[in-house]
């Protein structure tokens, strides 16, 4: 069947990768994407900066399901000689996005397809008669026969920076290049150590600056040179064992475990030589690189296969069902799916070897200024003090509400996050089989590992087939030969 309208709300990496799907399935007739910024750039991809890379290979971040290697023929195309593993500068990829959709804009018109960006948020989506209608900020309503939510993630920023929300010393890590007018030798707290707290070492470094890098958990991701699809197989034996369906922590203790005999033996190497447990952060990164360098750390290899196979058993399992399990197992696992690439790896440990960078686990207490300088209190009752902080403190999932048969946009007060279905419906509350669907970060309370191109490619392919396998003459959809 194929359908008049289909809404693409939210342009970044995954609403791209809609519009490209999209249009090369032929299910729609006319597809509306509203995204107020730029398309394809994202919180993620929108520096410019070559420093900041991609954590995965550019052969897992093709936007079309059907070209999987479509990022790195684009690569060749502009000349550069990009192997399938490596890990490239993140503004290439936004690039991509943006040359793909305007690629797209004359493949849609040879193909019958109407394709509009519209540069307005949407604020809510409501039933209206057998489709959708979309109300945007800008007061315009559209109608649609279908629609999908691909607004990604909102910026979290800890109670103990809201004060200073706006002050031009204590930034989010995204808007880290305005402060490049700090001193050369200013000191700096990045809270968090993730892989946003990696980028923000890795410009303050740069800038002469000296960091220290704050979590309670003072650890940094691990250390990889590449993820992308390999042969599938490995974790088979994992697939088929009924870990979930069970809150029971013992589970998740013995999935890690089947995720470690995954890991190792079969001519692999041991896991113990796969893996540092040391203590220290910073000899933890030492010899995590070592171990990328030797090319040991064959976990990397699974990385992809393990995130399909995940999202694949745990979307079966009603969500109070795996919630408390995953969370037990994402600790383990998190440092290792969202690992940095080893040439920043190696950024941070000749800083911290320079005496320019240090990691502490710590959780902090209070921010004030003092003197012309930030003072950060500690749990732990000491204090530090910094010319600036920056903030890299994580994400959460989209603001998205459901009240009264509509879902509201930007929304966390008013109404209850909508449930999604394991086919990635959204339930509007209404007795209907809805056609609104929930991919990427908005499928998060569904889908444990939503966080990578290489996870939301496969969710846009299973909802193409879904609205090519629905029936002609149902709703405000056309049949094909109509
Ligand atoms: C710093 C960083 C680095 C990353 N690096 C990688 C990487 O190397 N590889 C990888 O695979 N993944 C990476 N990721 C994960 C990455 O977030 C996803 O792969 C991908 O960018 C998510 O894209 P998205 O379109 O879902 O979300 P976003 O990029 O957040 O885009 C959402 C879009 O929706 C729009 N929007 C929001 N609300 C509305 C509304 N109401 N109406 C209309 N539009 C709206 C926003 O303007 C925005 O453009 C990284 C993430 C971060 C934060």
């Amino acid at each position: 069947m194929v359908l008049r309208d289909v809404a693409v709300v939210g342009a970044g990496a995954t609403g791209t990768a809609a519009v490209v799907n999209l249009v090369r399935s032929g299910v729609a007739q006319r597809i509306d994407v509203f995204e107020p910024g730029a398309i394809g750039h994202g919180d993620a991809f929108s520096s410019t900066d070559p420093a900041l890379l991609c954590n995965t290979s550019a052969d897992s971040m093709s936007l079309d399901a059907g070209r999987p290697g479509d990022f790195v023929d684009y690569l060749h195309g502009l000349g550069m000689p990009v192997a399938p593993q490596d890990c490239v500068p993140r503004y290439l990829f936004a690039q991509y996005c943006r040359d793909r959709y305007l690629g797209l804009r004359s493949e849609a018109s040879t193909r019958g397809v109407r394709l509009r960006h519209h540069r307005d948020k949407v604020a809510s989506v409501a039933g209206a008669g057998p489709g959708y209608a979309l109300l945007t900020e800008g007061g315009a309503e559209w109608p649609a026969d279908a629609v999908m939510l691909c607004m990604g993630v909102d910026a979290w920023t800890p109670p103990v920076v809201r004060p200073f929300w706006c002050h031009p010393g204590v930034v989010p890590a995204s808007a880290l290049g305005s402060t490049s007018t700090l001193p050369r030798d200013a000191r700096v707290l990045v809270l968090g150590s993730r892989l946003s707290a990696v980028d923000a070492v890795i410009l303050l470094g740069r800038s002469g600056c000296r960091v220290q890098v704050a979590s309670p958990s003072g650890t940094l991701p691990s250390v990889r040179t590449r993820m992308y699809p390999s042969d599938r197989g490995s974790l088979t034996a994992l697939a088929g064992h009924p870990w979930v369906g069970t809150t029971d922590a013992a589970q998740a203790d013995r999935f890690v475990a089947g995720l470690v005999r995954g890991l190792a033996g079969h001519g692999r190497p041991h896991l113990r030589d796969q893996l540092s447990l040391a203590d220290d952060p910073v000899e933890r990164l030492r010899a995590e690189i070592a171990i990328a360098e030797e090319g040991h750390n064959f976990w990397q290899e699974l990385t992809v296969e393990f995130i399909a196979l995940t999202n694949e058993w745990l979307l079966r399992q009603p969500p109070a069902a795996w919630q408390d399990f995953w969370e037990i197992v994402e600790g383990v696992l998190d440092r290792y799916i969202s690992a940095m690439p080893v040439d920043n790896a190696k950024k941070l440990l000749s800083l911290a070897d320079a005496g320019r960078l240090e990691v502490r686990g710590r959780r902090p207490a209070e921010l004030f200024r003092t003197g012309g300088r930030w003072a950060m209190t500690w749990q732990d009752g000491s204090c530090d003090r910094f010319d600036a902080v920056v903030y890299a403190t994580g994400y959460r999932p989209p603001a998205l509400r459901c009240a009264g048969g509509r879902l509201l946009l930007g929304e966390r007060r008013r109404g209850a996050p909508p449930a999604v279905s394991a086919d990635l419906r959204v339930d509007l509350g209404r007795d209907a089989d809805e056609r609104v669907f929930a991919v990427g970060q908005c499928s998060a309370t569904r889908v444990p590992l939503v966080h990578g191109v290489v996870a939301v490619v496969p969710q846009i392919s299973h909802v193409m087939r879904q609205l090519r396998a629905l029936p002609a003459g149902g709703r405000r959809g056309v049949s094909d030969d109509g």
